[in-house]
């Protein structure tokens, strides 16, 4: 099931997106289904007549994970570490498909990362492997934006991985989906720059997600990043970014300064 958020004429709502591609519509869900499930109104729009909304905004947080696939780590000049390395983007980097990325102005070196996000269902905290499917709420595309001169220069990753519009998620959350072998790609204006698998993950969704809870008390709504695949590289004022995740959708946004 595909779970977008949007709006129409009126204040934001959840909805399950289906039909063939080109002709989707979607169903109003009531209320809030990461705490009352999946209860439709009855009302139903075209895709193409709403506006799609980041389809989460994390209640506290975006965990992010550096050098999860060993040819970025190779093409960022480092090795793998030898453990998930944790990082948090604020809520308010969070935006949705087509809003735009707007390059901070303390930055000449914004790349982008096309990623696999991880959205949790349910409060938990120390998940064990063999149980993490039961906190999981779905995936959805992401966009892990990373100001490389800042990231060079702070020891800190705040500013160069936290900043506003820094975290583009969407189109839709997919429900059901299995995350061993998914093709992910990122096209800058339309060219394909990145073009990685999923099962090439160093450490794969349940390893995180576990790993993650381990630090954090995950909340209904968080996110998890997982890592980009090599091919990253700059994005400037005017250029647009796509990621497409097999199975889940494509997540497009435009670059301004
Ligand atoms: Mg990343």
């Amino acid at each position: 099931m595909r779970i977008a958020r949007f709006v129409q004429d009126s204040d934001p709502a959840f909805g399950v997106v289906d039909g063939d591609e080109g002709r989707e519509e979607i169903a109003v869900i009531k209320g809030d289904p990461f705490f009352s499930g999946v209860q439709l109104t009855g009302e139903r729009h075209k895709l193409e007549d709403v506006r799609l909304l980041a389809p989460i905004i994390p209640r506290s947080k975006v965990v992010g994970i550096g050098k999860n696939y060993a040819d970025h780590a190779a093409e960022m000049g480092g090795e793998v570490p030898p453990a998930p390395l944790m990082f948090l983007k604020p809520n308010t980097s969070v935006i949705g498909p087509n809003d735009p990325v707007v390059l901070p102005s303390f930055s000449d070196e914004v790349s982008y990362e096309a990623e696999l996000a991880v959205v949790i269902g349910r409060i938990c905290k120390d998940v064990p492997l063999d149980r993490v499917d039961e906190v999981i709420f779905g995936y959805t595309c992401a966009n892990d934006l990373t100001a490389r001169d800042a990231q060079r220069t702070d020891n800190q990753w705040a500013r160069a991985k936290g900043f506003d519009t820094s975290c583009p998620l969407g189109p839709w959350i997919e429900t059901e989906l299995d995350t061993d072998d998914l093709a992910i790609r990122g096209y800058l204006n339309g060219q394909l720059v990145q073009d990685g698998n999923t099962g090439d993950m160093i450490w794969g969704v349940k390893e995180l997600v576990s790993y993650v809870s381990q630090a954090f008390t995950l909340l209904p709504g968080d996110v998890i990043l997982t890592g980009t695949p090599a091919g990253v590289g700059l994005i400037s004022d005017g250029e647009r970014y796509d990621v497409s995740i097999e199975g889940i959708g494509r997540l497009s946004n435009t670059a301004r300064s």
